[in-house]
């Protein structure tokens, strides 16, 4: 359902592809026809743990995921991060907040049976430190997790991990400062819910830090199964 500032919204702002940003006619709000003949979904063979694409059908996992373990059990992504990195870019830091809708959509569409399938009872969106979401004005991960939660039916738990405080940009630590830097970055909330299985959402997979840290948080708290969907991974190196 449109709230009224939605539909103002729309009228002020017309629907944009997300990949390429050109206005897309009318109300066809999606990724456009000529984004569609070069957009790649991750397809088979893909690692079973963390849904990369792999190019050897005999392999199980990818090389990431053979040399290193994880804690989170199983996750899958839809496009290639190179594909969509500047949509992303745009999404996060351009206040293309519209996308969210086209990006959940696409999720639903391919990851929707995926998700059904691991009977999670909850959805649990990457936090941001709350200072960003103030300046941003939103979540994009939340709001992936929000479209994901309603189609499917499953509850969204956006407060259960929160970010503690503003970390620094991964990209200029090392893999061992990240992990330190990561571990004290997030929180659990106690909120009396007692849960077996839950997917975090991400928009980006990249090493698989971040959803590790979490799940690692959640495992020691009792939840049994942890798995993640992205909008967008990397590829196997
Ligand atoms: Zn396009
Ligand atoms: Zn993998």
């Amino acid at each position: 359902m449109y709230k009224f500032l939605d539909v103002l919204g729309d009228l002020l702002f017309p629907a944009r592809c997300p990949v390429c940003d050109n206005v897309v006619p009318g109300w066809d709000e999606g990724i456009c026809s000529e984004c569609l003949k070069s957009i790649r979904y991750v397809e088979l063979p893909r690692c079973l743990k963390c849904g990369k694409h792999i190019e050897e059908e005999a392999k199980e996992f990818c090389t990431d995921c053979d040399e290193r373990k994880h804690y989170y059990k199983q996750g899958r992504a839809l496009f290639y991060y190179k594909d969509i990195a500047k949509a992303i870019y745009r999404y996060k830091y351009k206040g293309r907040k519209a996308y969210a809708r086209v990006f959940g959509r696409e999720m639903v569409y391919f990851l929707g049976d995926y998700i059904n399938s691991l009977r999670a009872e909850a959805i649990i969106p990457v936090p941001l430190y709350k200072r960003k979401v103030r300046r941003r004005g939103y979540n994009q991960a939340t709001l992936l997790a929000k479209i994901l939660g309603e189609t499917l039916n499953i509850p969204v738990y956006e407060n259960l991990v929160i970010r503690n405080r503003n970390t620094k940009p991964l990209k200029l630590l090392n893999p061992e400062e990240r992990l330190n830097n990561l571990k004290k970055a997030f929180i659990l909330m106690e909120n009396g819910v007692k849960l077996k299985r839950v997917i975090i959402v991400d928009d980006i997979y990249t090493t698989g830090s971040t959803i590790d840290t979490i799940a690692k948080l959640l495992l020691e708290r009792g939840i049994e199964e942890v798995y993640f969907v992205a909008l967008a991974i990397g590829e196997s190196t």
